[in-house]
């Protein structure tokens, strides 16, 4: 039954807000992608990938930028490139770089990851000092810190610009390197009305997604300094990263910052609106909304449904699995992220009456 909840094994569902990177292509996106001009990425005769490290470039105001499959990878080779093996990062104990990346900074630099509970993903340049080693032969040299913009699993929320100067100067002080994991930077730039070049200037390295809310089927560019940059093409390369003809991609990354910036603010709203719908529901916990993700919680679970499972199966399945296969088989799928915790993320594939059906839904099995 778990299955029923695991991407690839069912049908679309009706309304997907399992995440943003759900997003299919757009007709005139794919057109874009089919007339892209392509080269040899390798030896920068893409054309289309040049215009894309440009636009990113000019948007993020970077010196340089390269192209890369996957934002994990972009997470990946900045580390590679900061560290050393034995080097210690510091993140929120939430970020994707810890849980989410397969052990990338273990495997592939070697590194030890010192975390700090942040206030929904967010933490102060206090506690940052806090982790700061003194320099001495035992402790691993605390080499770089890594920040999440929007910090996805505490609630897609938005690092205050201050707190990031903050965190970035004491970060710069004790010779760390700063890296922003930025797979929903423009989210944060859409809601906070503050340019993109301006979270950028304080980092060494940063990068966007384009497979999550912007709507294209692959990519993520990293970008920084252009000594940054072409330390980390080495990486890219070595890590497997360097395409070919990969314009033909690239052209729905650039299309995507055309086009699918601006809009981001229309999830923004339908992830407020949703949330509204469901505040009236005893049975719902919601949390407060900040970006494109509604995290809430079943408020009475474990009380009926999912303790009555003697069965083995059963028993393991956790309330918010239980309700999260009842809602795919009403045709929407929300992910699971905790014991009683479910997350719908809006995106360009939803609509405002989708959202209101999906909500309706939420509201009939949370009291039914
Ligand atoms: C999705 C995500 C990533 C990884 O990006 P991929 O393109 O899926 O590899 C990294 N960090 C955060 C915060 C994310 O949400």
């Amino acid at each position: 039954m778990a299955r029923n909840n695991t991407p690839g094994n069912n049908p679309l569902p009706r309304i997907d807000l399992f995440s943003d990177t759900v997003t299919r292509p757009s007709a005139a996106m794919r057109r874009a992608m089919a007339e892209a001009e392509v080269g040899d990425e390798q030896k920068r005769e893409d054309p289309t990938v040049n215009a894309l490290v440009d636009k990113v470039c000019d948007l993020l105001g970077t010196e340089d930028a390269l192209f890369l499959p996957s934002g994990t990878m972009a997470n990946q080779i900045s580390l590679r490139v900061h560290c050393s093996p034995g080097d210690e990062v510091i993140m929120d104990r939430t970020a994707h770089v810890r849980g989410y990346e397969a052990g990338g900074p273990a495997a592939l630099s070697g590194v030890n990851v010192a975390t700090i509970d942040g206030e929904l993903g967010v933490f102060s340049a206090h506690q940052l000092r806090v982790l700061l080693r003194p320099k001495d032969y035992h402790f691993p040299p605390t080499r770089c810190v890594v920040l999440e913009q929007t910090a996805n699993l505490p609630g897609g929320t938005i690092w205050p610009l201050e707190t990031m100067e903050e965190v970035c100067a004491a970060a710069a002080d004790a010779g760390l390197a700063r890296h922003l994991d930025g797979a929903r930077l423009f989210n944060a730039v859409i809601e906070a009305g503050i340019g993109a070049e301006r979270y950028c200037a304080l980092f060494d390295s940063v990068w966007i997604d384009f497979s999550k809310g912007l709507g294209a089927p692959v990519g993520a560019a990293l970008a920084g300094s252009a000594e940054f940059i072409a330390r980390a093409w080495q990486f890219k390369h070595q890590f497997g990263g360097a395409m070919r003809q990969s314009g033909i991609i690239a052209a729905g990354a650039l299309y995507a910052l055309e086009h699918n910036i601006d809009r981001l603010a229309e999830d923004h709203a339908n992830a407020r609106h949703f949330a509204a719908l469901l505040a009236g529901c005893d049975a719902i916990q919601v949390e407060p909304v900040h970006t494109n993700m509604v995290f809430f919680s079943l408020a009475h679970a474990g009380e009926s449904r999912a303790s009555g499972g003697t069965e083995r199966g059963a028993a393991a399945e956790t309330p918010a699995q239980a309700f999260a296969t009842a809602a795919l088989a009403r045709g929407v799928r929300f992910s699971v992220v905790g014991p009683k915790r479910l997350r719908a993320v809006t995106h360009l594939d939803v609509t405002r009456a989708q959202i209101e059906e999906a909500a309706q839904i939420v509201k009939q099995l949370a009291d039914g």
